[in-house]
């Protein structure tokens, strides 16, 4: 079949032929790259695109879905030809589409384990994580949000800064307990992390509900127009996608991907930390999750919580670091318990080198 009717196709296509002899640059974005597809001849077809795009990406043509290379409203079919479609020198074409080793790779059966013998990488929520965040579908879904989700940019992200995520209720907010106003219900130490965290992160702060109820929220706990530090933006639960595993079922987690494909030069895996009390959250991105203590009955517990001044100096201590991706932020106490050992360490050394007194210690004692 070649190209539908003239009647029949939509404000999305050029209907004219171009001359046959034409030719077109045009680029693929996929994963957040961008690929030159170069002197395709307009009388070639979508096949004959899609086995140009496999040369450069490595994503075999019947696993390519070109999101808006569109006819008559639908995603063009390997028989159209490119020259009823308004392609253009220098158009983007959105894919979305995995490689077949990350397939395989996320098709494998974790191995039995010995019996009595613990897997030195992997428990078995951690096999759900791996094969989640490599789904094809999955995949196409953090697309769609990437190409549809508006943000409202507050402020504007700033070069060499991380990337910290912050979830709201349970981890900066009590959101059950009765209370005359929303500040009782504040986790201790609020704004000092944050103000903290924003010397070296722009922070986001992504809740699973509306935005309206996020602005609402933010404005009563003071965070919106603070000025000790500065929110580049929020993400509701339309920026959420719903994944199916077996350990949780079909649940709406929060992928990084959606961020990262929307700032793909300033944050990426490597540079992104995420606290959610939930972990399933994090099953896109299961590396860069840090499960937080959840913050519950703040009546109780305002004296004793003091989850978010320990998480500002972890946040301190790894900013430091190039890559994230080695951490694993299931150990962030021991983390700062270790670097606090080594300070201590090198202060005595340092008193009894110098005979000085010992300077005062900011940190917290753990
Ligand atoms: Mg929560």
């Amino acid at each position: 079949m070649l190209a539908p009717p003239l009647d029949s196709l939509g404000k999305d296509m050029e209907c004219e032929e171009q001359s046959s002899d034409s030719s077109l640059d045009i680029v693929i974005k996929w994963n957040g790259n961008d690929y030159d597809v170069k002197n395709l001849n307009t009388n070639s077809d979508v096949k004959t695109l899609k086995e140009e795009i496999f040369k450069c990406t490595g994503v075999r043509p019947e696993r390519q879905k070109l999101i808006n290379l569109r006819i008559s409203g639908k995603m063009a079919p390997d028989e159209c030809l490119l020259n009823t479609i308004n392609l253009k020198t220098g158009t983007k074409i959105m894919m979305v589409g995995s490689k077949e080793e990350d397939i395989a790779e996320a098709s494998v059966v974790p191995p039995k384990r010995e019996k009595g013998r613990k897997c030195k990488s992997y428990d078995s929520e951690d096999f759900d994580e791996e094969r989640v965040d490599k789904m094809e579908i999955h995949l196409a879904k953090v697309q769609n949000r990437v190409d549809n989700y508006e943000i409202k940019m507050l402020n504007d992200p700033r070069p060499g800064k991380k990337l910290l995520v912050l979830d709201i209720d349970y981890t900066l907010f009590d959101h059950r307990s009765a209370a005359e106003s929303g500040l009782e219900l504040m986790r201790p130490y609020l704004h000092d992390f944050l103000e903290s965290a924003y010397e070296n992160y722009d922070i986001v702060i992504w809740s699973a509900t509306d935005m309206r109820w996020i602005e609402r929220k933010m404005t009563v706990l003071n965070v919106t127009n603070n000025v000790a530090y500065k929110i580049m933006f929020y993400l509701d639960n339309a920026a959420m996608i719903t994944v199916h595993t077996p350990k949780y079922g079909v649940v709406s987690v929060k992928p990084l991907g959606v961020i990262w494909g929307k700032f793909p030069n300033n944050y990426n895996k490597h540079n992104t930390i995420m606290f959610d009390d939930i972990r399933r959250n994090f099953l896109m991105n299961p590396k860069n999750g840090l499960k937080i203590r959840p913050f519950r009955e703040a009546h109780l517990n305002w004296e004793m919580d003091k989850e978010l001044l320990y998480l500002a100096q972890y946040l301190v201590e790894i900013s430091k670091l190039d890559d994230f991706s080695k951490l694993n932020h299931r150990n962030w106490e021991k983390f700062i318990k270790k670097g606090q050992y080594k300070k201590e360490k090198r202060h005595k050394r340092d008193r009894t080198d110098s005979n000085e007194p010992k300077p005062p210690d900011s940190h917290p004692k753990l």
